[in-house]
């Protein structure tokens, strides 16, 4: 339990890889806020499966990551009720498929500001914090449109370019402070994110559903299979771990092979 003592903030809990994440750090001991959207019964059965797990301090907050008020007010909750903001995961996001021609001007926002600024204003409350304590983590989860591009998914493919080069930045300026800053660049991941993705890319490329799956989203990625979310969250568990000190600025591809290519 190579956690106990540390606190983490997860955004993005409530499911699919963010949920993964939290599991995984709460079996090592640490207590955990998770956050995200989702129905009430579900969220307070996940919160208080995690403090179980933990043995140690599970909160839910609702914070918005489209709102930097609610993300400024979850990091000071936590350095209040948790006593410290040692670990930081940005994982929330969203997806829409379409052209840019004919992609809705407020999906466009709000994929920007959840899958990208929520980062920015989640680091800028943070890092004080571990800066104070000379110790810290900070991932983000990207994508493999954090290198590559695919259509239709212009505010995604933006927002995650986007990502990779707010984590190196903000590893340089905290590179003296013990705290370190990574990507994790995921291929497809069977989520609920993806599943959701399939209907509309049915519609806009004129697809049977085994052929999006199939054609689509597994063909760009060579093993033919997808990543599953506690593989990833495997990763941001080494992350987190004293070895891993010298490692920031990375951004580490978990594609099958994706950007290979
Ligand atoms: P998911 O849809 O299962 O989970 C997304 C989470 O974000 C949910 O908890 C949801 O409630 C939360 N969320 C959405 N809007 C929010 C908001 N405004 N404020 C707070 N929380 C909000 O998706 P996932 O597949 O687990 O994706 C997690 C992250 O991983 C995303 O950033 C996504 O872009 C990235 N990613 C996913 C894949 C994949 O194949 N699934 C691949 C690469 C990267």
């Amino acid at each position: 339990m190579f956690l106990k003592g540390k606190s983490a903030i997860v955004t993005g809990s409530t499911s699919g890889i963010g949920l993964a994440y939290a599991k995984a750090l709460a079996a090592e001991g640490a207590s955990v806020v998770i956050n995200g959207f989702g129905v009430a019964a579900a969220i307070e059965t996940e919160r208080a499966a995690l403090e179980a797990t933990a043995g140690a301090t599970a909160l839910y907050d609702s914070a918005d990551m489209s709102k930097p008020d609610q993300i400024a007010a979850m990091v000071a909750r936590t350095e209040e009720e948790l006593g410290s903001v040692d670990i930081v995961i940005s994982n929330a996001g969203i997806q829409h498929v379409a052209p840019i021609d004919e992609f809705p001007i407020e999906k466009w926002d709000a994929i920007i500001a959840i899958n990208l600024s929520s980062t920015f204003h989640l680091m800028r409350a943070a890092i004080p914090l571990m800066k104070a304590r000379g110790w810290g983590r900070i991932i983000t989860t990207a994508s493999a449109h954090s290198l590559v591009a695919s259509p239709n998914k212009s505010a995604y493919v933006a927002a995650k370019h986007g990502i990779a080069g707010l984590t190196k930045t903000a590893a340089l300026e905290v590179a003296t402070h013990g705290i370190t800053v990574n990507c994790i660049s995921p291929g497809y991941v069977w989520t609920p994110l993806v599943e959701n993705q399939i209907p509309d890319t049915m519609k806009t490329r004129n697809l049977t559903r085994d052929q999006v799956i199939n054609d689509v989203l597994l063909d760009a990625q060579p093993t033919k299979q997808f990543v599953q979310p506690e593989q990833v969250a495997a990763l941001a568990l080494f992350l987190c771990r004293d070895e891993a000190a010298q490692i920031t600025g990375a951004n580490y591809s978990m594609d099958g092979g994706w950007t290979a290519a």
